[in-house]
């Protein structure tokens, strides 16, 4: 099988030019074509000699994605549905910010972990994706935006479908080429993880010594209601879940985000938002308030905007600071699974 040519990082590289009896620098130059100049194909890496050339070709995939389809939403949202080697459907999402261009990067095909509002569980998990197929799905968003706009991608979050942590090793070997000078050379501070909240991945993303941005979703303040909307709350109960947040608060110095998505009549009631502020209270926190995206084949539904302001003007009274995020794409199915989902019928 070949291998895919943006699974190696810089010491994969060396490692490869060494064994194949070629100079280490020349993995240097491999990696300037792959990640300054953008190529895809190994025929434009202009400076190589030709014997390497033909030992990349026999050796590599050049891109591992290749984009089915593409949706592009009036507020700037593009949705690519892209094609794995092995004919898997994944989707990644280029998001317009007024700070400019994020994309949303898938870490799984389907996820295990069956948040009973999330269209990307519905048919469990198919396999994890490698760091190159995470990093192509950057490089195909970035390429588009230059193409489109000559703007680069300016941040990164790893929140498409699938969940990180269960594929913690592939996840963060992303994160480290996303980050590193020689690789798509976006700052620490601008990449952010979420997670449904596996504890033992958030305590080893804390130990990572960096300054990657941590995302967890919540979705409710108690353990009952959680757990009837995320089963992980069975195994990671909100103790367990918070004690560990804290732990990356404190080794990091940074704030983290926790998602909460309001879901009509299960978990925006008053009641909720007083439950939610108590249990973050005196964290460096910063709440997202999401608009929920109604799945077809799912009952729930979208709270009403009075909701949202109540949850939010609550939140605010007891010094939580949060922000409605709009909700984006929403006309191109660009909610977690539901392109995917519809390739797949
Ligand atoms: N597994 C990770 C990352 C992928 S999900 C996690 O759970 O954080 C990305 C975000 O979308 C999560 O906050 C998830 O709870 C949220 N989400 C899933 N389905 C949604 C829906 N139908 N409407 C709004 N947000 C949704």
């Amino acid at each position: 099988m070949r291998l895919n040519m943006y699974d190696l990082n810089k010491a994969e590289w060396s490692f490869f030019m060494n064994h194949e009896g070629y100079p280490e620098w020349r993995a240097k130059q491999v990696l300037d074509w792959l990640y300054k100049s953008r190529v895809t194909t190994f025929l434009e890496m202009k400076n190589l000699p030709n014997d390497l050339i033909i030992t990349l070709k026999k050796r590599f995939e050049a891109m591992p994605l290749v984009v089915e389809k593409k949706q592009i939403a009036q507020d700037g949202t593009v949705k690519f549905l892209c094609k794995l080697g092995d004919g898997a459907l994944i989707e990644t999402v280029l998001l317009k910010h007024n700070y400019g261009f994020s994309v949303c990067v898938t870490s799984q095909v389907g996820c295990r972990i069956g948040c009973t509002f999330c269209a990307s569980t519905m048919h469990g998990l198919q396999r994890n994706l490698s760091a190159g197929e995470m990093v192509a799905q950057v490089i195909i968003a970035d390429k588009y935006l230059h193409q489109t706009s000559s703007q680069r991608v300016r941040s990164i979050v790893l929140m498409g479908s699938g969940e990180p942590f269960e594929n913690y090793d592939e996840s963060i070997k992303f994160v480290r080429m996303a980050c590193a000078e020689e690789g798509l050379n976006i700052g620490q501070r601008r990449i952010t993880v979420s997670t449904s909240g596996v504890v033992p991945g958030i305590f080893r993303f804390a130990d990572e010594g960096w300054q990657v941005g941590l995302a967890i979703s919540l979705h409710a303040p108690n353990d009952q209601l959680r757990s009837r909307l995320m089963p992980i709350n069975r195994r990671y109960p909100l103790l367990d879940l918070l004690t560990a947040c804290r732990y990356y608060c404190s080794k990091t110095k940074r704030r983290i985000t926790f998602e909460y998505t309001l879901i009509q009549g299960e978990n925006d009631k008053n009641e909720h938002a007083f439950q939610l502020a108590d249990l973050i209270q005196g964290m460096n926190t910063y709440v997202n308030l999401i608009p929920l995206n109604s799945v077809a084949e799912k009952k729930y539904v979208c709270s009403s905007p009075d909701r949202f302001e109540k949850f939010l003007e609550i939140l605010t009274s007891r010094r939580i600071r949060c922000t409605v995020r709009h909700r984006r794409g929403y006309e191109i199915d660009a909610a977690c699974g539901q392109l995917r989902n519809k390739a797949r019928m």
